[in-house]
């Protein structure tokens, strides 16, 4: 006897970066999900995005950022600054930055992304970090309510990926979970196209080896799905795209030479494709906008323009003076990393490589045109 097919299910398909011009020239699964939109991104990297995409929020207002802003007040890593009497040498290698982040993990019972990165152990007691929680459950936000907030007030059975989790393993729980047919909604995480397109560039043979892989995968969840509920509507969405590399910059450096003292005059920090700063001092404030203002491969952003973006922040949280690299400049050195890498994201939502996409097998339920409306896509998915 054949068993009874649920009604219907919504399947959101997260691929972290999987960007409008990424898609340009490749024919992934076009025939399965005619319905293609570009989206358009959020100012920041994808510490900003996701939260925006789980709550249609801007960062000014779920105050989702960049990971790290200056709070001595309130930092919670004054413990880490006596690594900082360490030699470099030692502490800054990635496999000790890599246990000392877990490390902290542990000991504060943190749940989100926790991640050191290159941030100066002799200043990062300036530093408070905005992912403590785990972002994907109820209650996530620093500020404002996600999908899942709604969805567990609606008592809407649903699935969601553990994002700590391989790609392979989150399919494998998704294919468990629509065998049983009780969920009607489910996002799907993948996050390995974001590394692979940081590291080999979107042009790269390997990009069109993994979409080819996805596909492969995505085929077998449908054919899963299809054979448990009557109605399946799939739908592929991003955070933001990928743009190749071909500039580096040694932001640091330049404003090092003006011989300010870092914590005293000023504080900053170098994100791949920002650097925020922080005054203590009205000469620093001068000098280092008079400085920033001479590099041609960046610019200020003025403060219309953040407010524009949705990232002008209570109290200028994420830095009081924001210098954005253009599309393909790299900071290197950063506090996100040492080496350069072949693709970056972070840059102004402006630029095409910032664009990402919605693909889906049904028309959207919402006119979808920036990633904020995946939430709301959620919402109508879902019935909450
Ligand atoms: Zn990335």
């Amino acid at each position: 006897m054949k068993e009874q097919k649920s009604p219907k299910i919504s399947i959101l398909v997260f691929i972290d970066a999987l960007g409008w011009e990424v898609l340009k020239g490749r024919r992934f699964m076009e025939e399965r999900l005619p319905l293609r939109r570009k989206l358009r991104s959020v100012f920041g990297f994808s510490s900003a995005c996701i939260p925006s995409i789980l709550t249609g929020l801007m960062p000014r207002d779920h105050r989702h950022w960049s990971f790290f802003y200056y709070s001595p007040e309130t930092s919670p890593f004054k413990p880490l600054r006596l690594l900082g009497l360490l030699p470099r040498s030692l502490v800054d290698r990635g496999r000790v930055r890599n246990m000392v982040s877990k490390l902290i993990k542990r000991l504060y019972g943190y749940t989100g992304y926790f991640q050191l990165y290159n941030i100066p152990f002799e200043h990062v007691d300036k530093f408070d970090y905005c992912e403590k929680s785990d972002l994907f459950v109820p209650g996530g936000m620093n500020r404002g309510e996600n999908i899942f907030d709604h969805l567990s007030r609606a008592s809407v059975p649903y699935h969601v990926s553990d994002w700590r989790d391989s790609e392979e393993n989150n399919l494998d729980a998704l294919t468990a979970d629509l065998v049983k047919g009780e969920v009607g909604f489910a996002l799907l995480y993948m996050a390995s196209m974001d590394a692979l397109l940081h590291e080999v560039g979107k042009e790269s043979p390997q990009v069109d080896q993994k979409l080819a892989w996805y596909e492969d995968r995505l085929e077998a969840i449908l054919r899963t799905a299809s054979e448990h509920y009557e109605e399946v509507r799939l739908f592929i969405c991003s955070d933001h795209g990928m743009a190749t590399v071909h500039t580096h910059l040694d932001l640091m450096s330049k404003v090092e030479g003006l011989g300010l003292e870092f914590g005293r005059d000023y504080t900053a920090t170098y994100d791949s494709t920002m650097g925020r700063f922080w005054f203590h001092d009205e000469a620093a404030r001068e000098r280092i906008t008079a400085l920033l203002e001479q590099v041609p491969e960046g610019r200020i952003l003025p403060l219309d323009e953040l407010e524009q973006l949705g990232c002008d922040f209570e109290g200028d949280q994420y830095g009081e003076l924001i210098f954005l690299m253009n599309a393909g400049v790299l900071i290197v050195p950063s506090h996100m990393g040492l080496t350069p890498i072949t693709g970056m994201h972070g840059y102004h939502p402006d630029d095409p490589d910032s664009d990402a996409s919605l693909l889906s097998n049904v028309e959207p339920p919402y006119p979808a045109e920036a990633i904020t409306d995946v939430f709301h896509l959620m919402r109508a998915e879902s019935g909450v």
